[in-house]
């Protein structure tokens, strides 16, 4: 019997490849990128095959056989290995750990049920190739031209879709993506949104301008059998527009011809755990492999994007009016709060607008970046506060499911009737979170209809997009809401944007916090106004209550300039020597005991010193504890890219020959330091 051998990569933080036998007539072996059925470690397992080979080191009957090759399933592409390849190779991970965990779960078990049936139903489902749009409305000239810049770009050209709120940029998209589809026989899209609450509307409009074409969505909120057959439609080419979050960068896009990356600047783009990459960054270099033409969209986009865009590495398209006839953008006006002093969290001025736009049956948002009732409570007796026994933080109170909650470590408990210091029956609440502001709310305007989406508010499955829906349908007078309503949701009938407590973000140690600051208030504000202003209708507004009312960031804000907004930040990133002017990567490391993991870091450092890398001191992390484990970090810094990633790959051999107890792992380009 003749035999070839399998290179296989699988799921662990052990190697890069496994060798399995198996036996096969010469020329009808399998093929890279196949999934084979494995016994690893007494465990049957699927991994993939990264090469196949006809000799190796290890004698043949000292081999095991693998237990199935997926023969049914299309081989991943080379294109797909080198994507997964280089993320592995720049995160500094295993490929096995890149590779495998992306695929559908359905597709990893020792069964192929699953993937049987999902490939009969594709099957039938014969596929539709007409591409041909409906009911694209006109755009206008800005949008015409830089829909046609995408649409006809050729080989790798990343472009920078610059425009404010409401300029239309998804409908500049939409167009882009008709060219393309014209254009390419089988080409497929990829578009990326950071929100998972943002595909719905996405959906529906992709699928109501493109109704010959099969769209499939990736995010984590599809059930297995559903995350099944939208990843093989993709794989097999038959979904010709595949939407999703982060997760879809990895997914398998055989004819993949134009990427768009909306709201680009979303730090949701970051994953924060395991393999912690950055989707939007993957996404430029899939194009770059590909030679296809990418779109990162944004009204605010990122420091990196704008300095790369400034540099002539990515070209400008820019959007400086908002798309609806006579819609404009929003009047900014900051209350200072020393002088008109809030009254349950919101100024009298405020109070007045809200009251207006009631009157004339308009909708408001109110934004404030913090749920639960109040961030803490306290005994005003003897200076008791509500932390957290197992983090470096407080339990916050939510007063509608009785509780005091770490955000962190999810501890719950009842509130305390009494201080459990003094024995004091008076616990105040301090601050203010969303549940506080809608109780206020309730009792100032008694009338009106409020809603709140917040994490808390949206944890039954479905319950965010009711929400919105409603907000959409104009049953809600007022809405508060958290960060999740601040992105990209087109409102139409909201005429007022309130911000409540925006100033914490200003004192923040993280060099990145004004940054993000000034990205949320322009998409929060960018909410107001988006349609076109009614007879005797109110004009759109933004109040921020602030007690920095001279701080420049406001004053950026109050002028919708980004531009000098940003020019300004890349200039003090580069006196600085920070990002984009210089590499990052962060070697965190977690212990019982804060020591430990201090020790350890200064082992890492003193076994790593490198020409052009500067390796920093160790220190405890901001919030040092979460669930009663000790954080610390160590940041190593390069001005060159190339230099960080060849240091990275020999220190961590080194980190791995010290054996350690301690718990540590690598992120590239961190965006919380
Ligand atoms: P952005 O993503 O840039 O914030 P959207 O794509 O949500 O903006 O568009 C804002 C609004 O403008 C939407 O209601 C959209 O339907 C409308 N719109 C976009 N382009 C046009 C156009 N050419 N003519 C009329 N309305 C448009
Ligand atoms: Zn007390
Ligand atoms: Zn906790």
């Amino acid at each position: 019997m003749a035999f070839c051998i399998l290179h296989i990569a699988l799921d662990t933080p052990l190697n890069s490849g496994f060798d399995y036998r198996w036996p096969c007539a010469p020329g009808e072996e399998p093929a890279v990128g196949q999934l084979a059925l494995v016994n690893f470690g007494n465990r049957e397992v699927v991994g993939l095959i990264i090469a196949v080979r006809h000799a190796t080191e290890v004698p043949l009957d000292k081999l095991k056989d693998a237990l199935a090759v997926r023969g049914q399933l299309a081989p991943l592409t080379a294109a797909w290995l080198a994507l997964a390849a280089f993320a592995a190779d720049y995160y500094q991970r295993p490929l096995g750990e890149v590779a495998l965990p992306g695929l559908p779960k359905n597709l990893r078990t020792l069964t192929t049920v699953a993937l049987d049936r999902a490939l009969k139903k594709l099957a039938k489902g014969a596929p539709v190739h007409d591409g041909a749009p409906c009911g694209m409305p006109a755009l206008n000239s800005a949008q015409q031209d830089a829909a046609d810049a995408i649409g006809g770009a050729v080989g790798f050209t990343p472009l920078l879709l610059y425009g404010v709120t409401g300029s239309g940029k998804t409908e500049v998209y939409l167009q882009a993506c008709a060219q393309v589809l014209a254009r390419e026989a089988d080409g497929q899209i990829l578009i990326l949104v950071p929100e998972i609450n943002l595909t719905p509307q996405l959906e529906g409009n992709i699928r109501a301008r493109f109704p010959g074409v099969m769209l499939a969505t990736l995010h984590s909120s599809l059930s297995e059998g559903e995350r099944m057959l939208h990843w093989l439609a993709a794989h097999q080419g038959q979904a010709r527009i595949v939407l999703g979050t982060r997760l879809a960068i990895l997914a398998s896009l055989p004819h993949l011809k134009l990427i768009v990356v909306d709201e680009e600047h979303d730090p949701s783009y970051k994953q924060q755990e395991g393999l912690r990459y950055s989707a939007r960054d993957l996404a430029v270099w899939r194009a770059r492999q590909l030679g296809i033409p990418i779109v990162l969209g944004s009204a605010t986009p990122s420091l990196e994007t704008w300095h790369h865009a400034h540099s002539g590495r990515y070209r400008k398209l820019e959007l400086r009016e908002r798309a609806v006839k006579d819609a404009v953008l929003p009047r900014v006006t900051l209350l200072d709060m020393e002088r008109d002093k809030p009254v349950d969290g919101i100024t009298k001025q405020l109070m007045a607008a809200l009251r207006q736009r009631l009157e004339r049956g308009e909708q408001s948002l109110l934004f404030l970046n913090r749920r639960g009732y109040a961030p803490v409570i306290s005994c005003e007796a003897c200076g008791w506060i509500s932390e957290c026994t197992r983090c470096t933080s407080f339990m916050v109170l939510h007063k509608p499911e009785h509780r005091l909650r770490c955000h962190h470590c999810s501890l719950e408990l009842r509130i305390p009737r009494h201080c459990p210091t003094c024995g004091n029956v008076d616990l105040q609440p301090l601050g203010r979170g969303t549940q506080r502001v809608e109780e206020g709310l309730q009792q100032l305007f008694p009338e009106a209809r409020i809603l709140r989406i917040d994490a808390d508010s949206t944890r039954r499955k479905g319950s965010a997009q009711a929400a919105f829906d409603s907000v959409h349908r104009g049953e809600v007078d007022i809405l508060i809401g958290t960060q999740m309503v601040a992105k990209g949701h087109d409102f139409k009938k909201l005429t007022l944007v309130g911000i409540l407590n925006p100033d914490t973000a200003l004192f923040s140690q993280d060099y990145r916090a004004s940054e993000r600051l000034f990205a949320q208030l322009m998409q929060v504000a960018g909410r107001a106004g988006r349609a076109a202003r009614s007879e005797g209708g109110s004009a759109s507004e933004v109040l921020v209550q602030t007690r920095y009312a001279a701080h420049p960031l406001y004053a950026a804000v109050v002028n919708h300039d980004y531009d000098r907004f940003a020019t300004a930040l890349l200039e003090e990133r580069r006196q600085a020597a920070l990002p984009p002017y210089m590499y990052q990567a962060l070697l965190r490391a977690e212990a019982r005991e804060l020591a430990l993991a201090i020790a350890f870091l200064e082992q890492a450092r003193d076994c790593g010193a490198h020409e052009g890398i500067t390796i920093n001191d160790p220190i405890p992390m901001t919030m040092t504890r979460v669930f009663n484990v000790e954080r610390a970090q160590l940041l190593v810094e390069s001005a060159s890219r190339p230099a960080l990633q060849g240091f990275l790959r020999q220190w961590l051999a080194s980190l791995r020959a010290l054996k350690s107890r301690v718990k540590w792992s690598l992120e590239v380009d961190p965006l919380d330091i």
